[in-house]
């Protein structure tokens, strides 16, 4: 059921209200989103989908903060070295958005875990930064027949995808999870978790509301170098692992 809107919420969300109106407004207030991963593409959604009006938000990462995380996740500065991320990060969003109800959970993402948050949610958003975690919120958002964003960066790339059990492929089907000589400390330029996460944040906002067209069944792949954004049909496979 939809939430109705107070006079504050009105007025602050009024830029985009004339966008896709109170309506549209009433259902990102309605929606509950999962967000695996508070590191530096974790940093760009939860800004913006608090700023956005997103209801609740489900943060979950058993990181603290460090040193090198700053130089691209924004969320935190050299106060919070040391602390685990996601009360930084609950703190701080909810002085951008009180209207925002937020869940930190320091906690390692496992499939029990999940589980446990995974009914209530609307979609979730894939933040992470490894392969292992992934492919564990794949196969249970999967089960659980929940939509979500899957996004990774290395160095100045990125690419971004939207998964709809059901209607396109499971993530592990559109990438080969066994990436062999993964690399433990993975290059990142400071604004390439940026830019995917604000991407990010713009699918599930445009899911929720319904407007304009979700990356479903389409990989975007982001080149900072050379500046392009390039949109890759996938096609719906005989995706063995998401039907088993
Ligand atoms: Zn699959």
């Amino acid at each position: 059921m939809s939430k109705k809107l107070t006079k504050e919420e009105i007025e602050r969300y009024s830029r985009q209200i004339i966008l896709f109106g109170e309506e549209g407004q009433e259902k990102l207030k309605s929606t509950t989103v999962l967000v695996a991963g508070a590191g530096g593409l974790g940093s760009a959604v939860l800004y913006y989908l608090v700023a956005a009006g997103i209801g609740k938000l489900i943060v979950i990462d058993d990181g603290l903060v460090e040193l090198s995380n700053l130089q691209r996740q924004i969320l935190y500065t050299v106060n919070d070295i040391g602390k685990p991320k996601v009360f930084v990060a609950a703190e701080k969003l909810r002085k951008l958005n009180p209207h925002v109800e937020i869940i930190p959970v320091n906690k390692r993402i496992t499939k029990e875990l999940l589980e446990e948050y995974i009914k209530d949610v609307d979609v979730a958003v894939d933040a992470l930064d490894n392969w292992e975690a992934r492919a564990v919120l794949d196969s249970v958002c999967y089960k659980n027949n929940i939509p979500y964003v899957h996004a990774g960066v290395e160095g100045f790339y990125g690419q971004i995808t939207f998964i709809i059990p059901g209607k396109t492929p499971c993530l592990r089907c559109i990438f080969p999870m066994k990436k062999p000589g993964e690399k433990k400390v993975i290059p990142v330029a400071s604004t390439t978790p940026g830019i995917l996460g604000v991407l990010e944040a713009n699918e599930v906002i445009k899911y929720v509301v319904g407007v304009g067209e979700v990356l479903s069944n389409n990989l975007l792949v982001y080149n900072g170098l050379y500046n392009t954004f390039e949109v890759i049909e996938i096609k719906a496979n005989n995706c063995r692992i998401c039907y088993e």
